[in-house]
């Protein structure tokens, strides 16, 4: 078994909020030195930034995964990855056909930049993608699972845009692969907690929206290799695979 530190929780230049050298060149190097060996790349409502990210990931000996950080029609927010190019792209297709539309404005939410690896601007996004789908989160999470994906509830401890300040409780029906709690959430607090179902798993991620912000939060896997379905593994609690989370 190896131990990996994972951080599945990154925002780049493509969404509103992050900061503009968020680009896959500093986010690569950024995470290279916060010494993660895997990271995800979860913009708001999109994942057209992810491929350029894995390129430079794959020649650096750094593990990318794709998704995206799903806003819900109950503004909930949900942490989608998947294993494939494929999946990933047949995701994308899903939240065009269901993200609301509304026009960004650049002056007040900042632009939202596609970056290929040579920090040159590919695309404009002009949909602003930190509105809500017009879907709940029980349906986007039957479809991250029909397309063999990770759901995980984002920042559940979070006072706004959690599952629980949104909703205040999770759905029985739900089948979240893990509950993400931020590096201010106590552990041992949220371990016994009612409101989550028995023998939660739990990750620790940054939401990084800055550069210095990587891997500050972040979760240690000990698995087979750093791949998708050992993740999937892991989570799972298959074998001697562990996790954990300071
Ligand atoms: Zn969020
Ligand atoms: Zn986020």
């Amino acid at each position: 078994m190896k131990q990996y530190r994972a951080d599945l929780h990154i925002h780049t230049t493509l969404s509103p909020c992050g900061s503009l050298d968020m680009s896959p060149v500093n986010i690569v190097k950024a995470a290279l030195n916060a010494g993660l060996g895997i990271i995800a790349i979860t913009d708001h409502n999109s994942t057209k930034q992810f491929p350029y990210i894995k390129k430079l990931g794959m020649k650096q000996g750094l593990k990318v995964i794709g998704g995206a950080e799903i806003n819900s029609f109950e503004e909930v927010h949900c942490i989608t990855l998947f294993e494939t190019d494929e999946a990933v792209a047949e995701f994308q297709n899903y939240i065009d056909k269901h993200l609301i539309a509304m026009s960004n404005d650049p002056n007040y939410f900042g632009y939202q930049v596609v970056v290929n690896e040579l920090d040159e601007i590919m695309e404009y996004e002009d949909r602003l993608l930190v509105n809500r789908l017009d879907v709940g989160v029980i349906e986007i999470e039957k479809e991250v699972h029909n397309l063999n994906g990770i759901f995980i509830p984002a920042h559940i401890d979070r006072p706004f845009n959690g599952m629980i300040s949104q909703l205040g409780f999770i759905p029985s029906e739900l089948k979240a692969d893990a509950f993400e709690i931020t590096r201010f959430a106590k552990l041992a607090d949220w371990k016994c907690d009612q409101r989550l179902p028995a023998n939660p798993v739990f990750v620790r991620n940054s939401d990084a929206h800055q550069l210095k912000a990587i891997g500050q939060a972040y979760t240690f896997f000990e698995m087979e290799e750093a791949t998708f379905s050992e993740i999937r593994k892991t989570l799972n609690g298959e074998g001697e695979r562990k996790i954990f989370i300071d």
